[in-house]
């Protein structure tokens, strides 16, 4: 179908990297329209999840070493403007410092990228190693950004739809959906990827799926050594064990 006058771009997803690829479109391509279309969103989404922290570690790779550094050094003075504008507390960005610690391996804590960005960035001295319990042989410390998802996601949906952006909830199977209505479509779908394109090289490189039970006592309001939330706790894991839905004798 032949197309006259403003692109027409599609934003597949709306975790994070399509969020910000959205605004950051919307910023140097004022004249486009612009859609997000997604079937998850704000706290649905695999970003809502993360832990948020600007750290990425000597294992991360892009394309190449340049690219991959103008990646990173771009993200955190994108977000570090972003933590000093009047938008700062709304978006969830904020600065955060801490350690990282190793008692066997050096290459854990060093990370040649954060040296690059962090505005503070050191090993660790001997006294430090000392504070936290533990036989820490190796050390960093660092200033860092911390990323808020939980507030960073709505916040930019919002931004997105006030800048014009339109936005469509649903699920689509396959790209061939959207050739008749956009010009561009910028696929953002996340691990979805490996489906929608048949890209067996998606895969999580991170993140187990893991079963926890949770035993609070009496939420530290009553008795919280009580033993009943122990044989409780206990019940949850057999059950989880045997994969049955009843509590059942097994030889846990
Ligand atoms: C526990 C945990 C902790 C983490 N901690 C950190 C951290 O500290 N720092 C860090 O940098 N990273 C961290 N990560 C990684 C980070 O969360 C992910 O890399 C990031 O959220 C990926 O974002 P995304 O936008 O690509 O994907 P997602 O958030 O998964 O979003 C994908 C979007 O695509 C849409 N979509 C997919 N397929 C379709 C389809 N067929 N049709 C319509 N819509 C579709 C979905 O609906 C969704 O909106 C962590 C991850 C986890 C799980």
């Amino acid at each position: 179908m032949e197309r006259r006058g403003a692109m027409d771009v599609c934003i597949l997803g709306a975790g994070v990297v399509g969020l910000m690829t959205a605004l950051e479109l919307q910023d140097q391509f004022p004249n486009a329209n612009y859609t997000i279309i997604a079937h998850l969103f704000n706290q649905n989404t695999t970003s809502d999840g993360a832990a948020g922290l600007f750290h990425p570690s000597s294992t991360f790779t892009g394309p190449t070493l340049d690219i991959t550094e103008n990646w990173i050094a771009d993200s955190y003075s994108y977000y570090d403007n972003l933590r000093n504008s009047s938008d700062g507390e709304k978006s969830g960005v904020f600065q955060c410092s801490g350690f990282q610690l190793s008692s066997s391996m050096p290459s854990l804590i060093w990370s040649n990228y954060m040296k690059k960005v962090a505005p503070v960035y050191r090993y660790a001295t001997e006294e430090e190693l000392k504070v936290y319990p533990g036989n820490w042989k190796y050390g960093s410390y660092c200033v860092t950004l911390g990323i808020e998802c939980r507030r960073l996601l709505p916040w930019s949906l919002l931004r997105f739809q006030e800048s014009g952006g339109k936005v469509i909830s649903k699920k689509i199977e396959s790209f061939g959906e959207l050739a008749d209505d956009y010009d561009v479509v910028m696929n953002c779908s996340g691990l979805s990827a490996a489906q929608l394109c048949q890209d067996r090289q998606m895969v999580p490189i991170r993140g187990q799926v893991i079963k926890v039970v949770h035993n609070y006592g009496h939420g530290g309001y009553g008795v919280t050594t009580a033993p009943g939330t122990a044989k409780h706790a206990v019940n949850l894991f057999r059950q989880l064990h045997s994969g049955c839905s009843e509590s059942q004798p097994s030889k846990l």
